[in-house]
């Protein structure tokens, strides 16, 4: 079974930790068994990882795309009012 939209959040959680030193982190339950030998979801993993990168360096601020069955969110992460006000500035352009 193809990886679950949490399975493929979980991994790209673990690339940013890993700040992209080549650790794809574990998936649970056969997940990363199955990645190993998937190309369908090595590309997914790969294209979403590519939309966060851009995304990143369009705000500066770590963001995550959360898939739904129609569409999905753009979380922005932030850690201080300074950092939100500099997100919001981005934005406005
Ligand atoms: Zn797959």
């Amino acid at each position: 079974m193809h990886l679950s939209e949490e399975q493929f959040e979980t991994l790209l959680e673990a690339m940013d930790a890993a700040q992209g030193d080549g650790q794809a982190g574990f998936v649970a339950d056969g997940g990363s068994e199955h990645l190993a030998g998937c190309a369908r979801c090595q590309g997914r993993l790969a294209a979403m990882q590519a939309t966060r990168l851009r995304l990143r360096a369009a705000l500066g601020a770590p963001v995550s795309v959360a898939r739904g069955r129609r569409g999905g969110r753009i979380v922005i992460r932030f850690h201080s009012d300074d950092e939100l006000e500099g997100i919001v500035e981005r934005l406005r352009g």
